[in-house]
């Protein structure tokens, strides 16, 4: 399960960054049209084109072409009280103006994180049904979860512990191992796996969670005197994970800036760069070439701070 695990959480990192990809590509295309002061018919136009080249590429980013064309809408209403001729860098910057009122750049970050975290849920709950089934089929009814010293708060009290299939009575059929199981699940007071990834610890299943089981065999955790040495055989205990966040998020602790937390900053400034970038790229207005000089001013500021920690 680990290797699974893995995997979705990478492809869920790459589903995020191809998004945010995409979102450069629709709102630079809307800020052009806007400019261009193109009809809404024209825009909506543009944008399905996008989605359709998208779509070949295997990226489902038709959300965020309804964003863009949502946005268009919302500030072609605003533009519209200007006369026809007013000068396109002017423009341009009003447009800029409203796309920062409207944050679209922290708005299409969010979207495209949990368009990916809805996608995490489907492939983890295929990843359970999986385990579930092996369970069954191997008859094995103890699932070990890993431990991660850098563990959120709400699952250290639950991970690196061993729970029981809910369905134990019916996996196993030998009535003295069916004794010998009760009788472990009583005297260690055993949870089970089915409540575990469920409501409200959600172990696994929460976004974000990179915890994952694994199936023992029975007389092995039978057998074993404390989880810790199962942990350890198993290769299970880990001493840093990985998180990501979809917000610029500061503190006022010192404390807070970790390296992992600055990392996540300067991604953050890097990727609204890259936003500001493409926008740039349409018309050359100074407030974005500011708001760009803005940004690489805070990426250097926070990649001289994490080279200090
Ligand atoms: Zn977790």
């Amino acid at each position: 399960m680990k290797s699974q695990m893995d995997l979705i959480y990478h492809q869920k990192k790459k589903q995020s960054n191809n998004l945010k990809k995409a979102r450069n590509n629709y709102i630079a295309t809307v800020y052009d049209d806007l400019i261009k002061r193109k009809n809404l018919k024209q825009i909506h136009a543009d944008i399905q084109k996008i989605i359709v080249s998208d779509n070949n590429e295997g990226l489902n980013s038709s959300m965020m072409g309804e964003y863009a064309y949502n946005v268009a809408r919302r500030v072609k209403r605003k533009i519209d009280t200007y006369p026809m001729g007013y000068e396109a860098i002017l423009l341009a910057e009003i447009i800029f103006k409203r796309f920062q009122k409207e944050k679209v750049f922290t708005e299409t970050n969010t979207l495209a994180y949990d368009t990916s975290q809805k996608r995490e849920e489907e492939r983890k709950t295929q990843v359970i049904e999986d385990i579930e089934k092996q369970a069954f089929d191997e008859k094995k009814v103890f699932y070990l979860c890993s431990e991660h010293k850098d563990c959120a708060l709400d699952h250290i009290d639950y991970q690196g512990k061993i729970y029981v299939d809910d369905r134990w009575q019916s996996i196993i059929q030998d009535d003295v191992l069916k004794g010998m199981i009760a009788n472990y699940v009583i005297m260690n007071n055993i949870q089970t796996f089915q409540w575990v990834i469920g409501r409200p610890v959600w172990m696994t299943t929460r976004p974000n969670c990179r915890h994952f089981f694994k199936l023992l065999n029975n007389s092995d955790v039978l057998k074993a005197k404390n989880t810790r040495k199962l942990l350890k055989k198993n290769k299970m205990y880990f001493a840093v994970g990985r998180g990501e966040t979809q917000s610029i998020n500061h503190s006022t602790k010192k404390s807070w800036y970790t390296k992992e937390n600055v990392e996540n900053i300067i991604r953050l400034y890097r990727e609204r760069l890259e936003f500001h970038k493409s926008l740039y790229e349409v018309q050359k207005v100074p407030l974005i070439k500011r708001a760009i000089e803005k940004d690489r001013l805070l990426i250097n500021k926070w990649t001289t701070y994490l080279q200090k920690i």
